[in-house]
């Protein structure tokens, strides 16, 4: 038996070697081909990653201006209805590339990095957000179906299992279609998105995280936090890849 387990192992790794070679990974910012047994990207791309390194903003994790200052412009303007939110990377060049490329073109195989860089992220804050389970902005049935995949599911994924906190895919749901936000204003995505999500009883009394791919106005996590909340959501947390700077 415990033979037969070694010999099982041995199989997963060498066929793990032979998917490598066969098809070797690629640099997700710049899609060059890695070495199979290499890093998750390549040095020149790591080097020059547009972090968001500065003071940030308590609530949005955008850049200010002062470490005096505690919200950003638009912070103090729009107060939000997540509790505080992060994101790794200004939403620009080849980290901008990859998420483009993993909505549209498929390259799910950039998930594992980027999940990386969010647990990165989320893993210092842990003991102050207590967070009891993971979500993700959804996407309504039809679109995903048409996609194949919620990016921002595979993200909250990956975290879920590098963090061991649970992934709820249900807690989150979103009802109707919304159309693309990109042109519009943030009173008109308030509008558009209001009602569009409906949370459900799992939320009641936790910490929820709630992982996107792109954090623009926050218009879409405030209107997922609200569903939380409405749901009895504790405390909501936004964990994005990018911010639009
Ligand atoms: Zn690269
Ligand atoms: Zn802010």
């Amino acid at each position: 038996m415990k033979k037969n387990g070694m010999d099982q192992r041995l199989l997963t790794d060498r066929l793990g070697t032979a998917l490598s070679l066969l098809y070797p990974p690629h640099c997700p910012v710049c899609d060059r081909i890695l070495s199979p047994f290499g890093r998750k990207i390549c040095a020149e791309c790591a080097g020059k990653l547009p972090y968001i390194t500065e003071t940030k903003c308590i609530k949005c994790g955008r850049e200010v201006s002062s470490s005096a200052r505690l919200l950003c412009d638009e912070c103090t303007r729009y107060p939000h209805v997540f509790d505080q939110g992060l994101a790794c990377f200004y939403y620009t060049g080849g980290v901008q590339q990859a998420v483009l490329r993993l909505k549209r073109g498929d390259r799910r195989d950039y998930v594992c990095w980027m999940g990386e860089c969010l647990t990165r992220l989320a893993g210092p804050l842990l003991p102050v957000w207590k967070p009891d389970l993971i979500a993700a902005v959804p996407m309504t049935k039809r679109k995903k179906r048409a996609r194949g995949y919620n990016q921002a599911e595979l993200l909250a994924r990956e975290v879920s299992t590098s963090l061991q906190i649970p992934f709820e895919k249900d807690c989150l749901i979103k009802k109707r279609e919304t159309g693309d936000q990109k042109e519009l204003s943030r009173a008109m995505r308030t509008r558009n998105l209001a009602g569009a999500f409906e949370a459900s009883g799992k939320a009641a009394g936790r910490n929820v995280i709630v992982v996107d791919d792109v954090f623009t106005t926050g218009s879409t996590m405030d209107a997922a936090a609200s569903a939380l909340k409405q749901a009895g959501a504790h405390k909501v947390y936004s964990l994005c890849l990018c911010l639009v700077g």
